[in-house]
């Protein structure tokens, strides 16, 4: 039997005693690994030609990472989506996909998480990866080779989660500010039910601060490699967080993991886990819900508690 998203997510949450737990061969992280370590190899252009800003190696940049994404979300798309191959096995929601409606461009929320991801989403991560080559090529950000410093080219490897964790919680935790909310936020969460395509269905505005964790090797020694991984976090890693699934059956018995209930369940209550599994900001700040009954009643309790500070202060 199918473990239910629950269940099956407390197995995460148990494992996360580990960290180094999260880095199986069957989960995402390894295959961003891959992925980053595939596009610095054969991809990208060498940083003898990145020394000044030119349209041609931006533009080959561009063109990747718009293939790279088109081929990773719409290919989950149509195995899980259009074609359901997979059915509703390890799906956290059975509501259909896409919705319809006034709130989308185009009417239709699959067209519009399709114009957010491949136009603002993939052109602020290009910007920010080819600002890092000509960083690189130019020593405003310094290099460093793993032959030379091994420990921390392989530490800043393990530790990338964490850091692109905890960014996510502090940039997302303001996000929900209202007023910002209002202007900016808003637009990713009219995606309450998740797809592939929805995980980078963010305002432009967004996509900026949500990708800005890279600016840290501004200040450490690190290599392109570094850069393109914790990029992965923001683009391919949020395909991933909302494809609305635990996971992509691979045999019977054996899954390929990815999804992310926890932010699922942000999508639907909304004042819940702000950040990530790997950060610890959401049960130091009463945020943290993880699906069950207990928790549900600990997040009515801290609403109750906020909206009865609120009704204390001063009007101005
Ligand atoms: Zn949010
Ligand atoms: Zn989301």
């Amino acid at each position: 039997m199918l473990p239910s998203p629950q269940t099956d997510q407390l197995y995460h949450f148990a494992r996360l005693g580990l960290p180094i737990g999260s880095w199986t061969p069957f989960g995402e992280r390894f295959a961003f690994l891959l992925i980053a370590l595939g596009i610095w190899t054969f991809f990208s252009p060498s940083l003898e030609r990145t020394t000044e800003f030119r349209f041609d190696w931006i533009f080959e940049i561009w063109v990747r990472n718009l293939v790279l994404i088109t081929i990773i979300a719409g290919g989950l798309h149509l195995y899980l989506y259009t074609f359901r191959r997979q059915g509703a096995d390890w799906r956290y929601d059975r509501r259909a996909y896409p919705a319809k409606g006034k709130a989308f461009v185009f009417g239709n929320q699959l067209w519009d998480n399709v114009l957010f991801a491949l136009g603002s989403g993939v052109t602020v991560w290009t910007a920010y990866e080819s600002f890092f080559m000509w960083a690189y090529a130019n020593s405003v950000a310094s290099l460093i080779t793993l032959e030379e410093h091994p420990i921390l080219f392989v530490a800043l490897i393990l530790l990338m989660p964490y850091w692109a964790g905890f960014h996510f919680y502090v940039q997302h935790r303001i996000m929900h500010w209202p007023p910002l909310y209002r202007l900016v936020h808003y637009r990713h969460h009219r995606n309450i039910n998740l797809a592939p395509w929805s995980g980078m269905s963010l305002h432009p505005a967004e996509h900026v601060v949500d990708q800005s964790d890279c600016l840290l090797f501004l200040f450490i020694p690190s290599h392109p490699v570094h850069v393109i991984f914790n990029l992965m976090f923001r683009t391919v890693g949020a395909i991933s967080s909302h494809t609305g699934y635990d996971g992509l059956r691979l045999t019977k018995s054996r899954r390929f993991e990815f999804g992310d209930f926890f932010h699922h369940l942000h999508h639907r209550y909304f004042d819940c886990n702000y950040g990530s599994l790997d950060t610890p900001w959401d049960r130091v700040f009463g945020s943290f819900r993880d699906g069950t009954p207990e928790s549900h009643q600990r997040i009515k309790e801290r609403r109750r508690a906020m909206r009865a500070r609120s009704a204390r202060a001063p009007a101005h």
